[in-house]
């Protein structure tokens, strides 16, 4: 298993790649974000150990930027900070787990395997497909740039068409994932539902992104 560790304090650097190593891990460090960008561009490893307060770009903006970039690794973040807020912003910018300093070295250890199982699926914090771009942490949707709003529901209903973009989903897995067993079944609720989505995100822009599928349901075009 091979480790980044980005963490700028030497002291704090130094004692995680010891621990690591000695539990047989092949351990990197990096000082700062830039630093490990390059480093996690140009080699796969199976976990990252991101501290929140670095000199130059933050740990925030370093997991985004990975991110951006394709790099799927992993992020356990560490901060100093015992703040919610910074617990949130580190897992909307996509990091997958957080551990609190002073943290003990065994639950490092734990979380990082527990991660490592999950394995380096891609998981981008913000959607993107057919033209559109969704945001689940700031609930904001676009296309081109120009913001749409969105009802909950309607919100919900696009969300599970962006996981699945490019595929055929079926009026019943709509009905799964996007509302619970406190309503009410009616047929045609998610046929509703999608005309109200077409209205707001296809026809203003000439747009033709949710297809029926016949004897399915619909499928959102990967491509607009
Ligand atoms: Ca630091």
């Amino acid at each position: 298993m091979r480790i980044l560790v980005v963490e700028d304090e030497e002291k704090m650097a130094g004692l995680i790649r010891r621990g690591l190593r000695e539990e047989g891990m092949a351990v990197d460090v990096a000082a700062r974000g830039e630093d490990a960008l390059w480093m996690a561009g140009s080699t796969e490893f199976d976990a990252i150990v991101l501290d929140l307060m670095l000199p130059g770009i933050d740990g925030f903006e370093t997991c985004r930027r990975l991110r951006e970039d394709g790099v799927w690794a992993p992020v356990l973040m560490l901060t100093a900070r015992d703040a919610v807020a910074d617990r949130v912003a580190g897992l909307d910018h996509g990091a997958d787990d957080y551990l609190v300093k002073p943290f003990s070295f065994a639950e490092l250890l734990a979380r990082l395997r527990a991660l490592v199982r999950r394995g380096a699926a891609e998981r981008p914090a913000v959607l993107e497909a057919g033209g559109l771009r969704l945001d689940p942490a700031t609930h904001r949707v676009s296309r081109d740039g120009t913001e749409i709003s969105l009802s909950a529901k309607e919100f919900a209903l696009l969300e599970v068409f962006m996981r699945h973009a490019g595929e055929a989903v079926s009026r019943f897995e709509l009905l799964e994932h996007a509302w619970d067993y406190d309503y009410e079944n009616r047929s045609n609720v998610v046929d509703v539902y999608v005309r109200y989505l077409r209205e707001k995100v296809d026809r203003p822009f000439g747009t033709d992104t949710i297809e029926t599928v016949r004897g399915v349901g619909y499928r959102l075009r990967e491509e607009p």
